[in-house]
């Protein structure tokens, strides 16, 4: 009988040794630095998608219209120790994208910035000039078939615009020359689409550009003009991400908008009721996880 009983103490010893070691290794592993985070910030009405690889190299898509606003996020989320934005990227140049990006180009140091070629005249284009001037930092154009590689795993593909523009002026139908890129992370992969119309989503299926993917930055702000069924058809995405300011008046995300996205199956987030949508990445072979910041836990 004693033996017995020595023996379900043991077993019971033992299940509570390899439970607690499970638990604290499963604790550990979730705590987990993520490989790779986008963070689509919130700074209001526009457009700012910070790429965190390996929490060393940043890539940095638009920058909103407000420069304090986008500061205070990139703070949240940089090293304080980390002064350097490897890439930014400038979609097209409105306000609502490039508006913030000079107090940024003013705090960084940046290692490239990529534009679609297009100059304007609006006080926000001409800021951000002097500072790219100043600081002498360097520039290119990004165009259909640029490739940007982050380390081993990260890569994008520029799908817009469609030509090299030297010297192109102010265009009324600019949204649509918007910087179009894909970026792939392992068995992941992601779109992010500027301001874009229903006509470039037209011409990027004619194209046959590879725009079926996982994550989508929803184009021009969840605009009515953007987004159509037949797109979305093709992308079907399981995320989409809008990003807009509250009670903006634009009437961004438009209501048919979010029927078609909805109809498309995507689970949507926005930056203007949750603010800031985080997806992270924990290896190349995992599916990243899309949540609000403020109620990830890591
Ligand atoms: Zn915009």
């Amino acid at each position: 009988m004693e033996v017995f009983f020595k023996r379900i103490l043991w077993s019971y010893v033992i299940f509570l040794i390899v439970f607690l070691f499970s638990w604290q290794w499963e604790n550990q592993s979730q705590k987990q630095s993520p490989w790779l985070e986008v963070y689509f910030l919130d700074v209001g009405q526009g457009d700012a998608v910070l790429i965190n690889y390996l929490k060393n190299k940043q890539i940095l898509i638009d920058g909103g219209s407000d420069g304090q606003k986008l500061i205070g996020q990139l703070n949240k989320f940089i090293s304080p120790v980390d002064n350097v934005l490897e890439v930014v990227v400038a979609t097209h140049p409105d306000k609502d994208h490039i508006g913030g990006l000079t107090d940024a180009l003013r705090k960084y140091q940046v290692g490239l910035l990529l534009e679609n070629g297009q100059k304007s005249d609006s006080q926000a284009y001409q800021q951000l000039e002097e500072i790219i001037q100043n600081k002498n930092i360097r520039r290119e154009n990004i165009f259909e078939g640029s490739k940007i590689r982050i380390g081993k795993f990260v890569n994008l593909e520029a799908f817009n615009p469609d030509f090299n523009y030297q010297e192109k002026t102010e265009d009324k139908e600019r949204n649509n020359d918007s910087v179009v890129l894909r970026m792939d992370f392992g068995v992941n992969s992601f779109l992010f689409l500027g301001d874009v119309g229903f006509q470039k989503e037209k011409d990027l299926i004619f194209d046959q550009e590879k725009i079926d993917v996982d994550f989508l930055k929803v184009a021009h702000h969840g605009s009515k003009n953007s987004s159509s069924s037949e797109f979305l058809e093709k992308v079907t995405p399981q995320v989409a991400v809008i990003s807009a300011g509250k009670d903006n008046s634009y009437g961004h995300p438009a209501q048919k908008t979010l029927e078609r996205l909805e109809k498309s199956g995507a689970k949507i987030f926005r930056t203007d009721q949750g603010g800031t949508v985080a997806i992270v990445c924990f290896a190349p072979q995992k599916n990243c996880q899309a949540n609000y910041w403020k109620d990830l836990k890591l």
